[in-house]
């Protein structure tokens, strides 16, 4: 079965003056996806969004919605919502006001309107608060009413900027879930920026990982996260140790430390990335892996689901980090500036060329 695409971006090119903030980027929106522009900040989603929703138009380049190109379309007239990063609702209007607003705008039969707005209200857990004013409601609160009032709309395509943005750690963290569910209920295309990767992975069916003005890798959160295109996203999503090496004969020579096995032969210049959750601990040499190394401990971080062992080895000026969980079933003895084994074995690394 082929997933239909509801936007289509074609090379689009987005120029501010002289510097290139778009350089050249295609990417689909599915049916009913859950899609994520992910990257560090300057990096052009923002932009990338704006030209979906129409309040940019891109230098060249096509977007088409449903098949149909929407160059001349103006912003209000595309079905699309964007929700912005700081969800501006009416303060003197109630909750539900605040929703109604843009059914009304419409002019929408008022049957209508009242059945669309009850049924948003409950689905975003808001009845009972549906006569406060904004100020009497936490910021998780306000987030969902913004939120109510931008799917009310029954958009396409919701676009949304780095919503939850404003909120704190933990209420970061149940909104994932409950966008995810929204969502998912609905059956509705949500495009995300962000620039956690952290949410991205939560929440995207799909993430397009983006660095200056270009899409670097498309593909699931376990895609990007074990099958990295570039050092960049090996970087960017997650944690990992890098080793600068060059490929020969099957192995990657590194520079006064040896030669490792990696998931892949390559030949040249090479990065080496091994996750801290694939290296192993061990107080004397092991004997079934591919990758053993002596190293010196020289510092312990608790974080409850373990810690986090930092390992000198020979010549490198970077610390390796391995990630010791706290349910193993032989642990090693870990001890400050003693020594230690880590191992792992060469299909749980990426040898990456660029
Ligand atoms: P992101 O959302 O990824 O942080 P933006 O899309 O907001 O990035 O911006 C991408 C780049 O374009 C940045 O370097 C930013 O400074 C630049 N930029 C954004 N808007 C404008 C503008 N109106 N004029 C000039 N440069 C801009
Ligand atoms: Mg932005």
């Amino acid at each position: 079965m082929t997933v239909s695409s509801v936007i289509q971006l074609k090379n689009i090119l987005l120029k501010y003056g002289a510097f290139t903030a778009i350089d050249n980027v295609s990417v689909n929106f599915r049916e009913g996806e859950f899609f994520a522009l992910l990257g560090p900040s300057g990096c052009g989603k923002s932009s990338l969004l704006r030209i979906v929703a129409g309040f940019v138009e891109p230098t060249s380049g096509e977007v088409l919605l449903d098949g149909r190109d929407m160059t001349n379309v103006p912003a209000r007239q595309r079905p699309i919502n964007m929700m912005f990063q700081s969800y501006a609702l009416f303060p003197h209007m109630s909750v539900e006001q605040n929703v109604r607003y843009g059914l009304e705008m419409a002019k929408l039969p008022e049957a209508e309107i009242k059945a669309r707005v009850r049924d948003i209200l409950e689905t975003t857990h808001l009845s009972s608060m549906a006569r406060r004013r904004p100020n009497q409601l936490s910021g998780g609160q306000r987030q969902r009413v913004a939120l109510a009032r931008a799917l009310v709309m029954r958009p396409r395509v919701l676009l949304l900027d780095e919503p939850l943005g404003a909120l704190d750690k933990k209420l970061r963290e149940a909104m994932q879930l409950e966008l995810k569910r929204l969502q998912h209920e609905m059956g509705l295309t949500f495009v995300v920026v962000t620039h956690d990767q952290e949410e991205a992975l939560v929440m995207a069916d799909r993430i397009a990982l983006m660095r200056a003005g270009r899409i670097e890798q498309i593909g699931s959160a376990s895609e990007l996260y074990e099958r990295p295109a570039s050092r960049f996203v090996a970087d960017f999503i997650g944690r990992t140790n890098f080793f600068e090496g060059v490929g020969k004969g099957g192995k990657i020579r590194i520079e006064q430390l040896g030669e490792l096995v990696g998931d892949v032969e390559a030949v040249g210049s090479v990065t080496y990335s091994i996750r801290p959750e694939w290296i192993r601990l061990f107080n004397s040499q092991p004997a079934d892996y591919e990758n053993c190394l002596q190293g010196t401990v020289e510092e312990v971080n608790y974080h409850g689901q373990g810690e986090n062992v930092m390992v000198r080895l020979p010549g490198q000026s970077q610390l390796v980090t391995v990630l010791k969980p706290a349910n193993e079933l032989i642990p090693a003895t870990v001890v400050n500036n003693g020594k230690i084994w880590v191992a792992w074995n060469g299909r749980d690394a990426r040898v990456l060329s660029h």
